[in-house]
């Protein structure tokens, strides 16, 4: 049997990051930066006050109270020029471009708030409730490095210096195809012998989840021809492709009937618990990425965190490894196949332990959703001992 680390290596060898393209604001929320992003003028543009209240010189309001009339209103996006004089005051709102000769900002709450004249209570410090020029960013300096997932504030500095479109990696495009002849779309009635498709629900959440937009492709039952129709019909959407089930040793297994034979898809056995059967290979003239994963709910979505997440971080341009572990006591003993890596499912506690969830079986989809992490029990270890520490990936 493959190990779990093998088969990961094989799929982070395969694939890619996907090819940068230029896109509008509007649509890069969750990509990857794929340019530098520099300012061009410095921000703030120009020095402006930071509290609504009155530009005035420091030197005018050394000895408090004092009044100064009032010489002119500045809001926030006036564009005229202004300076004051010796002994004036200007009334400015936050935001406002600070008056030429003004050097501190003596805020409303320190005053009476009058229009035409205003007492001033509160000596102010030269610079008081200025924001100056450049004193975010410098003209010409980098705000964001290629490598930057985009989220809303980084969205926000990529507007704030101008720009309104911008060169990133795209999401990748996931399509997620469920085979099963068993299986009913939720919200119509079963039959007999009938179960309700959720594993692609599961990994089209997962795929988002992952940083990715996954798309819920019409599942198909367990003919091949039928399959590889909806695949071939998918294709041209997808930047990597989930299938759930049909992969494993019975008859009527449709996604290794139809992708074994292209030579391109290998479907392999790996070392691992849930979810031993794995295909993964490429398909298509734009050797698409296919993940043949198992259909039991549990299997498919271990399947999904241990090999598709990493593959979608290397599409994504970001780091991409096995997940990331932490160490917590069991709470429970816990049992697993000799020469097989399990994943058992558990619950993390603020006081470092784990425990194990009742139903570990790889159908027991309700016990997984019950569960935050997945404890790892190495390939050599059958047995572990309650108190115990492990290797737990949280979910
Ligand atoms: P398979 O890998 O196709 O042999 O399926 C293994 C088990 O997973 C069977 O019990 C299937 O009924 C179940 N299964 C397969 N696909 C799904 C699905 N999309 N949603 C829920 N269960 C599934
Ligand atoms: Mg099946």
């Amino acid at each position: 049997m493959k190990s779990v680390d093998a088969h990961l290596a094989d799929i982070l060898a395969t694939v890619r990051p996907l090819a940068p393209l230029e896109l509008e604001l509007e649509r890069a929320l969750g990509t990857t930066l794929a340019e530098e992003v520099t300012s061009p003028v410095p921000l703030p543009p120009f020095n402006n006050s930071a509290m609504d209240g009155y530009a005035v010189r420091s030197v005018d309001i050394l000895q408090v109270p004092v009044t100064l009339p009032v010489i002119d209103d500045v809001a926030a996006g006036s564009n005229e020029l202004r300076a004051i004089g010796p002994g004036h005051a200007v009334r400015i709102m936050t935001g406002g471009p600070m008056p030429a000769g003004a050097d501190t900002v003596v805020p409303v709450e320190w005053t009476d708030g009058g229009t035409v004249s205003v007492r001033i209570d509160r000596i102010a410090e030269p610079g008081n409730a200025i924001r100056r020029a450049g004193e975010d960013v410098q003209a010409g300096e980098v705000v964001l490095k290629p490598g930057t997932v985009i989220g809303p504030a980084q969205l926000g500095i990529i507007a704030g210096v101008g720009r309104r479109r911008v060169w990133v990696r795209p999401r990748p495009r996931v399509v997620v195809l469920a085979t099963g002849a068993e299986l009913v779309e939720p919200g119509l009635p079963l039959g007999h012998g009938q179960i309700w498709d959720s594993n692609s629900f599961t990994l089209t959440a997962a795929a988002l989840d992952a940083g990715a937009d996954g798309f819920r492709a019409p599942t198909v039952g367990d003919d091949p021809a039928a399959f590889l129709e909806q695949l071939d019909a998918q294709l041209v959407r997808a930047d990597a492709v989930i299938t759930s089930g049909g992969v494993s040793m019975g008859a009527y297994e449709p996604v290794k009937e139809a992708l074994a034979p292209l030579g391109t898809v290998r479907f392999e056995k790996v070392a691992m618990q849930p979810g031993m059967p794995q295909g993964f290979g490429v398909v298509g003239d734009d050797q698409v990425p296919v993940f043949a994963l198992p259909g039991n709910p549990v299997s498919s979505f271990v399947s999904f965190m241990l090999f598709v997440r990493p593959a979608l971080d290397r599409m994504r341009g970001l780091p991409a490894g096995p997940p990331e572990t932490v160490t917590a006591r069991v709470t429970g003993a816990l049992r697993s196949p000799a020469g097989r890596r399990s994943f058992l499912r558990g619950r993390l506690t603020d006081d470092g332990t784990v425990t194990p969830v009742r139903g570990q079986g790889s159908h027991q989809l309700a016990a997984l959703a019950s569960a935050d992490a997945l404890i790892v029990v190495p390939e050599e270890v059958t047995e572990v001992p309650s108190g115990q520490e492990v290797e737990v990936i949280r979910l």
